[in-house]
């Protein structure tokens, strides 16, 4: 199983776990697209029991368009998101890609949210797309 790790710009926050990515997706929803600051973002979905956490991450609470709790959590000391959770996929935490410190692992298979990306947005025609999120 690979080993991930990584941490927040400041350092206050790190991670880390020996788990298999269940699915990794660049989302080009409008909410990710906010709180990441950037074009898309790009999410590792793994077993949340696989990871530890140090530092206390501060969780921001809001509902996505499909009805589900989401949190997203980020350092309170230099703002880095780290982490997501979804009521809809309980003991599934995700990742932000430009978190992990495993460059090479970082090999997204699907687009999702298409609807909502941004026209500039270059898209890779090899990986599946979904203009929402699928199932
Ligand atoms: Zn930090
Ligand atoms: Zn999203």
């Amino acid at each position: 199983m690979p080993k991930l790790s990584g941490k927040c710009l400041c350092g206050n926050i790190k991670f880390n776990g020996d788990t298999e990515i269940k699915l990794m997706a660049n989302c080009h929803c409008s909410d990710c697209r906010a709180a990441t600051g950037a074009a898309y973002g790009t999410l590792l979905f793994v077993d949340e029991d696989a990871i530890q956490v140090t530092g206390s991450p501060k969780v921001f609470n809001h509902k996505a368009e499909s009805g589900a709790s989401m949190e997203k959590l980020f350092c309170p000391d230099c703002g880095s998101q780290l982490f997501g959770r979804n009521s809809n996929r309980p003991k599934t935490l995700s990742i932000r890609a430009g978190v992990l410190d495993q460059d090479s692992l970082v090999k997204p298979s699907v687009n999702v949210f298409l609807d909502s990306k941004i026209d500039s947005t270059p898209i890779d025609p090899d990986l599946k797309g979904f203009p929402k999120m699928p199932g």
